[in-house]
């Protein structure tokens, strides 16, 4: 058996069983050695009274009341007794396994599973276990319907087993010594079979190493190959036509909007292709500097595009900009999937004539259909909410097209420059004079009723409302409350007086504009919405914000969402809404309620959680790591970029016999596109 075959080498993996592993992104026998536990359940038995709070427990003792079942509508169900540990007795809670009540007995001796509420000192059960099997730790797989979690565990044995000896180290041997790395093959054997957390911990510590150091050396690669192809587009703007426009502006750029466009303007002259992304919080104005890098390049005679993520968000970018470059007598034009057919005829000769200067849109700009006639500067709004391939893209309707990418999402500075690996980075770190921060207060769900009186004071007053939920579909597990729910209540407690919108992430993208669209216009006064509620959407009339639930969001989600308010000089309030159970909750709202600094709130996350804000950087569009988090691990990130830059800064490295295996590995997996 070799790595590279098929699972379908395995005994008992027919068709049927492969297929479904595909869909896990199994296919070789290496995948399946590399398809990691998702968690380790801990079988070793606990004490209650040393236990955390929400941790998973294992307890042993004695049923010391009668199991009593109730039923709630069809299908809920909770299984409740008391069990005795020692001295305590503990209450004991089984949701929805309404079996197992015939396994229980009173008298009977126990071992069950499950979650501890230090609060209500009660365990929230899991599982019931009946003995205690070889190993107290036990890996836990991600798994679909079709594949079960004991034919996951088998296959990994039986392939660990055939093809283990195969597992061979990429990574040169200096560079495990000097690290204490394991070798590959006893990584994925500890990881798989741990037989103590202290394995698992060691194996994953050379894991998360070997997956940043493989990824940077692939950064490292592209850049060296770059660097011979970088032929830009020149742009040798008209410093004069710069400075008129910033005279009309109604404001004064900030010291932090300045220095960006000098570092841009710098790039677009320069001859190497810029690839630039800006970074800047959520109303530090970034739409300017955008306005001013595409001011330069039609002053030197070429176009620029802007590329924005909804219709609703292009639209108000053309909006903008025509009123900021009036003066200037520019063209412009908006081209999105709601151009209508005839416009779009008319229009496309004139972007491929080169009338027109600056063009605005989504997605429909790099469709092929669109030519342009010189496309010196494509803008990419809201980056991460774009894949890959179409930044890629819009950047290839040009020749040597410069790129600008900007983003709100707060990631520290080394993170960024290490991440976007190729990327130059520009941080807008400061905020427009006279912006008055959202004053934020977190509540307990007991006070609701005063956050929706307050909320009323400002229909009232004329202002309209954002209500946050954070689900649309209700979920057994989490008890989180749903905004079609919300939707009604709201509407019950507010029309006819005020009009109740609601806008999910399950609605079309023309139903989800419809409804921005509809609130930007006034016809609700509050829209209800998930965490779908359109970046950088301007509606300067809505200044409260609630947000329900809001400790099981990650703090630079809430700031994000809290962004949506606050966009005038008009006083904005957040009201955060919610019952945390433990002090790190607590912390974490209380540090949202007293910051409204973007980049300390990540940091702030990333202290209290041990991890960062994990929805923020998937929303960034960064690679996925398998096992490292780019946050949480960036000592161990920093480590293995230091290595990969030492490695190919020097000559002939892919010829030096320890690194044989290495660049052999790279040649062959040149899938990844880190751009
Ligand atoms: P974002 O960075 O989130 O995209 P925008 O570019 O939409 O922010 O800017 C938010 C608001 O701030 C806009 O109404 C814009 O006109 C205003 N603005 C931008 N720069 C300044 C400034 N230097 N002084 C005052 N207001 C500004
Ligand atoms: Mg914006």
């Amino acid at each position: 058996m070799e790595l590279t075959d098929s699972v379908t080498v395995l005994k008992g993996v027919g068709d049927k069983t492969a297929v479904a592993l595909n869909k896990l992104g199994i296919n070789s026998i290496n995948d399946l050695l590399t398809y990691y536990p998702r968690r380790y359940d801990d079988f070793s038995i606990k004490k209650p009274d040393e236990s955390m709070d929400g941790a998973k427990i294992t307890v042993k003792g004695q049923i010391v009341s009668e199991p009593s079942l109730s039923f709630f509508g069809r299908k809920r169900s909770r299984l409740r007794f008391l069990i005795k540990i020692d001295d305590e007795t503990y209450p004991v809670s089984f949701f929805n396994q309404p079996w197992l009540k015939k396994q229980l007995e009173i008298g009977d001796e126990k071992i069950v599973f499950g979650t501890f509420d230090a609060s209500k000192q009660q365990i929230n059960g899991i599982k019931i276990i009946s003995k205690q099997s070889g190993s107290d730790y036990d890996s836990i797989y991600p798994t679909t319907k079709e594949v079960k979690q004991a034919t996951i565990k088998k296959l990994i044995k039986e392939a660990y087993e055939q093809c283990g000896d195969k597992l061979v180290d990429f990574i040169p041997q200096t560079i495990r010594d000097h690290y204490r790395l394991e070798s590959f093959r006893q990584t994925v054997a500890n990881i798989h079979f741990p037989t103590s957390p202290h394995d698992a911990e060691l194996a994953y510590r050379t894991a998360k190493f070997d997956e940043f150091f493989l990824f940077s050396m692939r950064i490292q690669m592209m850049k060296l190959q770059k660097r011979n192809s970088n032929a830009a587009s020149i742009v040798t703007y008209q410093p004069k036509v710069i400075d008129e426009f910033k005279s009309t502006l109604a404001f004064e750029l900030t010291t932090a909007q300045n220095k960006v466009v000098d570092e841009i303007l710098a790039d677009l002259e320069s001859d190497r292709r810029m690839n630039r992304l800006l970074q800047g919080d959520v109303g530090s104005g970034k739409t300017v500097v955008a306005a001013l890098a595409m001011a330069a390049v039609v002053s030197a005679g070429k176009q620029a595009a802007i590329m924005a993520p909804t219709e609703i968000l292009a639209e108000q970018h053309a909006n903008n900009l025509a009123s900021m470059f009036a003066k200037l007598g520019f063209n412009i034009a908006l081209l999105t999937g709601a151009t209508s057919a005839a416009a779009r005829k008319q229009l496309l000769p004139r972007i491929a004539n080169g009338e027109v200067d600056i063009i605005v849109g989504t997605h429909a700009l790099f469709q092929d259909a669109v030519e342009y006639k010189d496309l010196a500067l494509a803008i990419i709004d809201e980056q991460h909410r774009f894949g890959v391939h179409q930044r890629q893209a819009l950047k290839e309707k040009g020749e040597a097209t410069n790129v600008l990418a900007m983003t709100a999402t707060p990631i520290p500075r080394t993170l960024a420059i290490t991440m976007y690996g190729d990327m130059d980075v520009s941080i807008i770190d400061q905020m427009p004079n006279g912006r008055k921060p959202v004053k934020t207060t977190w509540v307990p769900s007991t006070k609701t009723n005063s956050a929706l009186g307050f909320m009323k004071k400002q229909l009232d007053a004329g202002k309209q409302a954002y209500v946050v939920a954070p689900l649309i579909e209700e979920s057994d597990a989490v008890d989180m409350r749903n905004a079609t729910e919300i939707f009604e209540k709201f509407k019950k407690l507010f029309s006819p007086q005020y009009q109740v919108g609601l806008l999910h992430g399950q609605m079309t993208n023309d139903e989800k504009d419809q409804a921005m669209q509809d609130f930007k216009q006034g016809k609700f006064a509050v829209l209800v919405a998930t965490t779908v509620i359109e970046v950088g959407v301007d509606v300067k009339n809505a200044n409260v914000m609630i947000i329900f639930d809001a400790d099981h969001f990650g703090l630079s989600q809430l700031h994000q969402l809290r962004g949506r308010v606050g966009r005038s000089s008009e006083q904005a309030y957040c009201v955060l809404i919610a019952d945390p159970k433990n002090e790190i909750g607590k912390e974490r709202m209380r540090a949202i309620s007293s910051s409204t600094d973007g980049f300390f709130l990540s940091q702030k996350d990333l202290e209290l959680r041990g991890q960062g804000d994990i929805t923020g950087l998937k929303q960034s569009g960064m690679p996925d790591f398998k096992v490292g988090d780019p946050v949480a691990d960036i000592n161990i990130l920093n480590v293995a970029v230091a290595e990969a830059k030492n490695i190919t800064s020097k000559n002939n490295w892919q010829k030096s016999p320890e690194n044989v295996q290495l660049f052999k590995y790279l040649k062959s997996n040149q899938t990844i596109n880190t751009d």
